[in-house]
C-alpha cells in the first residue's frame, strides 16, 4: 500500500467516523459538543501531521503547498499528499 492510498483511507475513516458519531450522539443533550470535539481533534491531528510528514529527501512538509504572492511565500494546506515533492520533485512512495 502506498502513501497516497493510506491518506485516502485515513481520510475516509475519519469522515465515516464523523458521520456515524454525528448521527449517534446528536440526540444527546451535549451531542453537538461531542461532534465539535471530534472535529477539533481531527483538525489538531491534521495540523500535527502537516508539520510531521516531510519529504525524505529535502525535509519540506509534504501537505503544505508553497506559493509566492507579492514576494512573500505563503502556504496552502492540502489534505492529500502529492505524487511528487513540490520542493525538490522527489517521487514519493
Ligand atoms: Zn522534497
Amino acid at each position: 500500500m502506498n502513501r497516497r492510498m493510506l491518506y485516502r483511507i485515513v481520510l475516509l475513516v475519519w469522515i465515516t467516523g464523523f458521520f456515524l458519531m454525528g448521527f449517534g450522539v446528536w440526540g444527546f443533550q451535549a451531542g453537538h459538543l461531542m461532534v465539535m470535539g471530534y472535529l477539533l481533534a481531527g483538525v489538531v491531528v491534521y495540523i500535527l501531521a502537516a508539520f510531521i510528514i516531510r519529504c525524505p529527501k529535502c525535509r519540506m512538509p509534504l501537505l503544505l503547498k508553497p506559493m509566492k504572492l507579492l514576494g512573500m511565500v505563503l502556504y496552502r494546506w492540502s489534505l492529500l499528499a502529492p505524487e511528487r515533492c513540490r520542493h525538490c520533485g522527489e517521487i514519493l512512495e
